[in-house]
């Protein structure tokens, strides 16, 4: 199973993300930066993996990331 991770020392925290993809992302401090809340995604998902790889795409700063748990 996989994980969108937020390396939050690249985080921004504009919010690009969670406003694209409010059922995966959410903001988590003060600065607006992001986490993933969601349930693991199955990589067999591929309706999932897809979507979520667009959002990762779609970070300016880089920040988000696959990881597997
Ligand atoms: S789009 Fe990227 S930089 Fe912006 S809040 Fe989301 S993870 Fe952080």
């Amino acid at each position: 199973m996989r994980i969108v991770a937020v390396d939050m020392d690249l985080c921004e925290g504009h919010g690009k993300c969670y406003l694209t993809a409010p059922d995966l992302l959410r903001p988590q401090d003060d600065a607006g930066r992001a986490e993933f809340y969601a349930d693991p995604i199955d990589p067999a998902d591929t309706a999932a993996v897809r979507r979520a790889d667009g959002t990762i795409a779609g970070c300016p700063e880089r920040a988000l990331t696959w990881a597997e748990v």
